[in-house]
């Protein structure tokens, strides 16, 4: 939030295009035998035996992020970690990105090596090749698309999801909508007073929820070592509403979804307590969670039901039985997709 008027500021005419290329993609590593050729020619070369799945999204200043609040690093790592998961989301194993930036001159090399440091820092992480990309200028603000690359044996779609099937998600919901709600508040009061300094401490979770996201890599392999092969699968970007939604859609089906079941964290309860928000509406409608909702038969109950990572939160019904969430007061009404991006119209 704060301009450090000593930080150094190097423009970015002075590299030029091709010495800016090198210089924030030098420290990439080729780490996978699917990559034949990375960085460096007209395009990268790979060699696959498996089926492969690709997945592109696109980050526009102003619409999905605001650098008011959110640091540079923090956005390249998140860029990346959104397009992982939606190849988790396939069942896949994610192998290589490619990352494509459009900027204006306004930022200096400082801030776009801090982009890169969070891509580098997620490329690591989640063991990717960062195999190419494009670098080209935007006359308003900063514009980043990531394209990922992964192979998977036995892919699951959201399609295949059948009646009577669980409907499992994994780790908690509405954290990151409730650090956006602190993020935008405290905006708000730094804009007022700027030498007020937030005090951030009870919302360390929900605020690394928005701004530091992990994919599920580690369900994927939990997963395959326990022997479940999801029937449907799908990662939750917008809210558990809308992509109970998708699966139940795409697969001709219906569902119960049980209120008590919907996994919160503390900090998200108290801060909805705080914002007086319903924290169900939160867990939703709210989005950029990045956990993965699926759905499984019941003989495989026995293998996930011991597990912390997985909450079992309703099941699947045949589709003419509708989409209904079944309230603490155990009224049953029918299930509407917010989608959280019209959340506060
Ligand atoms: P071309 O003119 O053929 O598009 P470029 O000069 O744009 O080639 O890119 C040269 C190489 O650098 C290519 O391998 C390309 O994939 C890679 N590259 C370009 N921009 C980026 C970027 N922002 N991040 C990662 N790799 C990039
Ligand atoms: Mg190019």
């Amino acid at each position: 939030m704060i301009e450090d008027k000593n930080q150094a500021r190097t423009d970015l005419s002075d590299l030029g295009e091709f010495g800016l290329i090198d210089h924030l993609t030098k420290n990439f590593k080729i780490n996978h035998s699917s990559t034949i050729k990375g960085i460096g020619d007209d395009a990268a070369v790979l060699k696959f035996n498996n089926k492969i799945v690709i997945t592109t999204d696109l980050l526009i200043e102003g619409v999905h992020f605001d650098l008011s609040y959110v640091p540079l690093k923090h956005l390249g790592y998140k860029a990346v970690i959104v397009n992982l998961s939606d190849v988790y989301a396939m069942n896949a194993k994610a192998t290589q990105i490619t990352v494509s930036i459009a900027v204006s001159n306004r930022f200096p090399l400082e801030a776009l090596e801090a982009l890169y440091e969070g891509i580098e820092t997620a490329a690591k992480i989640y063991d990717i090749d960062v195999i190419g990309g494009d670098t080209t200028s935007s006359t308003t603000g900063l514009l980043i698309s990531v394209t990922a690359i992964g192979e998977t044996e036995n892919e699951v779609y959201r399609s295949e999801a059948k009646p009577n099937d669980l409907l499992v998600v994994t780790g908690d919901l509405g954290g990151a909508y409730m650090g956006l709600q602190v993020l935008e508040r405290e905006k708000e009061v730094y804009k007022v007073n700027p030498n007020n300094q937030p005090d951030l401490e009870a919302y360390t979770y929900i605020i690394e929820r928005q701004l530091k996201p992990e994919a599920r890599k580690d369900i994927i392999k939990l997963l395959k070592d326990l022997n479940v092969k999801p029937s449907a699968m799908i990662d939750i970007s917008d809210g558990l509403s809308s992509e109970i939604m998708h699966i139940c859609k795409q697969s001709n089906v219906g569902c119960d979804l049980y209120e008590e079941k919907i996994p919160l964290d503390p900090q998200v309860i108290s801060t909805c307590e705080e914002f007086n928000i319903d924290s169900t509406t939160v867990a939703l409608n709210g989005g950029e969670d990045y956990e993965l909702l699926f759905t499984i038969a019941q003989e495989d109950y026995p293998k996930i039901k011991a597990n912390p990572n997985f909450s079992i939160i309703g099941h699947i019904k045949e589709l003419t039985e509708g989409l209904h969430l079944i309230t603490r007061a155990n009224t049953k009404i029918p299930l509407k997709a917010q989608g959280w991006k019209n959340f506060n119209a």
